[in-house]
């Protein structure tokens, strides 16, 4: 009996926090709320399948700068005259891809393996040699529909992170209505350390290994961080070369160029969906964005348009800031100006820094920025505790996924500062991605009014809810209808926009039953 006694005064260990067990957080006080059923729960909990597997590729021979000093020792090395220069690929990071025969026919001088190029500088000759990969594929859940989710190429990628990408995607696609589950995968490589053909070589490897575990009604990815249409068009090849119904696989990614198949309005999707939700944010106060300010993290898919559907809305950018460093300018800075100078092939790092319409300040003044709107559309932890302390907006709006931690989260709602949450801030994306495979499914083409229309009622119709059911107002209105989803109290708008995805989730599985 004493033994017993001991063993049950035993604490329970605590699970070690993780990205994963983080964002999970939220689930589990939403699943309590609304008494989510107990097998759905354990359903829910967990990934159904967490692949890790490995792509290996051939690389090119590259030329890698040396510092001054470690030039000094080459001093006296002639410039070596180069034939075909378009043959050289030049680096965010500044060393030099030697693709197919660039030095072929030069007049090549070469000391114990370094060479001078006409721009003067000296650059050792690292031959080419295989590189292995790691990569993943999270599918988190498809009670609803087929896994979706992003492909992302990022240094700082793990299995924790995905499996907390892919279950964002299990509730995104639940809030926005379109018949998916949710997935996330990618491969942890810094893709402006590799040559367009590397990427290319790679993203083939990688789609080549992923084959057997996707399909256009099993898993459905699309681009992410650090990837673009043009990987999604090399997955596409991939997939569906040598095939009979190739163009009946037209859906297995999204998020393509629209010539081969994607959708108008994608690829400012993500952009949009936000913009929509931050006009339906300052309409029900009977104000527009007409004079608003904002600032905003991350320059690169979701952030360029974002921002420049935001200005055109009537609102001034005060900052930006990227993984690169942070511009400011009080007057506004001009977006379509930031994206041609962003966009210019000589800026090789792509980044923000350099801008003439604007000065360079430190990364943690761009937080105390005193403006109406911050838009995170970068990485997730960003806004953390101390972040969010220091904020001067009255708005945050969600464009990355999990921009803000359970700690921040915290400090913005004690500091009154009002939130869209991820889940239907940046849902445009994925949205736009059902359209696009649903066009493919028909071999239709809809026109970028037909789609913004569709989204603009979508995401308004969904955040709508989530209003609702934040504030307790059941109701139905000629938009929307929250009465099957307000739980009898008030609640943060994340807890709502969650309770929301996972009512509609579980009507799945108490409909339809459980496979035995
Ligand atoms: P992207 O690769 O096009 O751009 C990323 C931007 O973030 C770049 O400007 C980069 O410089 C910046 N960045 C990277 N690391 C940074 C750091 N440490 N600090 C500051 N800035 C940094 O990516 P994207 O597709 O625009 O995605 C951005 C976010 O939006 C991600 O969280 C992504 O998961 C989310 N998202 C994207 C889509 C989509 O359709 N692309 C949809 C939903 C959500």
């Amino acid at each position: 009996m004493a033994n017993e006694e001991n063993f049950m005064r035993v604490p329970a260990p605590t699970p070690k926090r993780t990205v994963y067990t983080e964002a999970m957080e939220i689930f589990h006080r939403a699943a309590d709320l609304i008494g989510l059923d107990k097998r759905v729960r354990l359903e829910l909990e967990e990934p159904d399948y967490e692949h890790i597997f490995y792509v290996t590729a051939k690389l090119k021979d590259r030329l890698v700068p040396l510092t001054p000093e470690q030039a000094r020792d080459f001093s006296d090395l002639q410039p070596t005259q180069v034939r075909n220069p378009e043959g050289l690929e030049r680096l965010a990071d500044g060393k030099i891809i030697l693709n197919g025969r660039a030095l072929l026919g030069s007049d090549v001088s070469i000391r114990r393996g370094h060479l001078r190029l006409p721009d003067g500088h000296v650059y050792q000759l690292v031959p080419g040699e295989s590189q292995r990969f790691k990569a993943y594929r999270v599918q988190h859940n498809q009670a609803r529909g087929p896994y979706k989710g992003g492909i992302r190429y990022h240094r700082e990628v793990s299995l924790d992170l995905f499996k907390a990408l892919a279950a964002e995607m299990t509730w995104k696609t639940a809030i926005s209505e379109v018949p998916f589950g949710g997935g996330k995968g990618g491969i942890q490589i810094d893709p402006r350390a590799y040559g367009r053909e590397e990427l290319e070589n790679i993203t083939l490897r990688f789609m080549y290994k992923l084959k057997s575990m996707i399909g256009p009604n099993i898993d459905i990815p699309a681009p992410d961080v650090g990837t673009n249409g043009d990987i999604m068009a090399l997955m596409y090849r991939q997939y569906s070369d040598g095939e009979r119904d190739r163009h009946g696989m037209r859906g297995i990614v999204t998020g393509k160029d629209v010539r081969i198949g994607g959708s108008e309005g994608r690829a400012a999707a993500t952009g949009q969906g936000v913009a929509f939700c931050i006009e339906d944010y300052y309409a029900e106060k009977g104000e527009n964005l007409r004079g608003k300010s904002f600032i905003l993290q991350g320059f690169g898919n979701v952030g360029s348009h974002g921002a420049a559907i935001l200005q055109r809305m009537g609102a001034r950018l005060l900052a930006v800031n990227d993984a690169d460093g942070t511009i400011y300018n009080g007057d506004g800075i001009d977006v379509t100006a930031l994206l041609a100078h962003v966009n210019d092939p000589k800026n090789l790092r792509r980044s923000v820094l350099g801008f003439a319409g604007a000065q360079k300040i430190d990364k943690k003044d761009f937080w105390e920025v005193q403006a109406d709107i911050c838009l995170p559309a970068a990485l997730g932890g960003e806004i953390t505790a101390d972040v969010a302390e220091r904020l001067k907006v009255k708005l945050v709006a969600e464009g990355a996924n999990g921009p803000t931690t359970p700690e921040a989260d915290r400090v913005l709602q004690k500091r009154g500062i009002d939130m869209i949450p991820d889940i239907i801030a940046n849902a445009g994306g994925v949205t736009v991605s059902y359209y696009e495979w649903i066009q493919n499914k028909r071999m239709e083409r809809w026109s970028e009014p037909e789609v913004n229309q569709r989204l603009e009622h979508a995401m308004k119709r969904n955040y709508r809810i989530i209003r609702d059911i934040s504030r307790n107002q059941s109701r139905r209105s000629d938009t929307h209808d929250s009465r099957p989803f307000c739980i009898g109290k008030e609640v943060d708008p994340r807890c709502a926009a969650m309770i929301l995805a996972l009512k509609r989730i579980e009507a799945h599985y108490l409909l339809e039953g459980f496979s035995q």
